[in-house]
């Protein structure tokens, strides 16, 4: 699978350690994506809320000097105050005018 080969180092896959913290934050984003009253939910927005948690996880996936990787990952109620904190600042401060939202399904379609 070609986007598995992208995060092999020495043939090693990487992407189950990174997709365990990335899965987290998409899995939290769509239960939490209901209760954000006003929040407007295009692609720029929702790319923002993703980007702004992911950014702000602690980045040490892996411990060093085990000899087993283990991810380390936020607890769940860490993830979900990030993630709460990143909603309302993009929906304070959208990456753009109103005028230039692009359409994007509405929060509540569901593909
Ligand atoms: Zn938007």
């Amino acid at each position: 699978m070609e986007s598995e080969e992208k995060y092999q180092v020495n043939g090693v896959s990487l992407e189950r350690i990174r997709n365990r913290n990335e899965l987290r934050v998409v899995k939290a984003m769509r239960s939490m994506l209901p209760e954000q009253e006003g929040f407007c939910g295009c692609r720029v927005c929702i790319e923002d809320v993703y980007a702004a948690t992911a950014s702000n996880i602690p980045a040490h996936y892996v411990q060093f000097g085990a000899i087993i990787l283990h991810p380390k990952l936020p607890s769940e109620e860490d993830l979900m105050t990030i993630l709460a904190e990143s909603f309302a600042k993009v929906r304070e401060h959208p990456n753009h005018s109103v005028a230039d939202k692009e359409p994007g399904p509405p929060q509540s379609a569901k593909a």
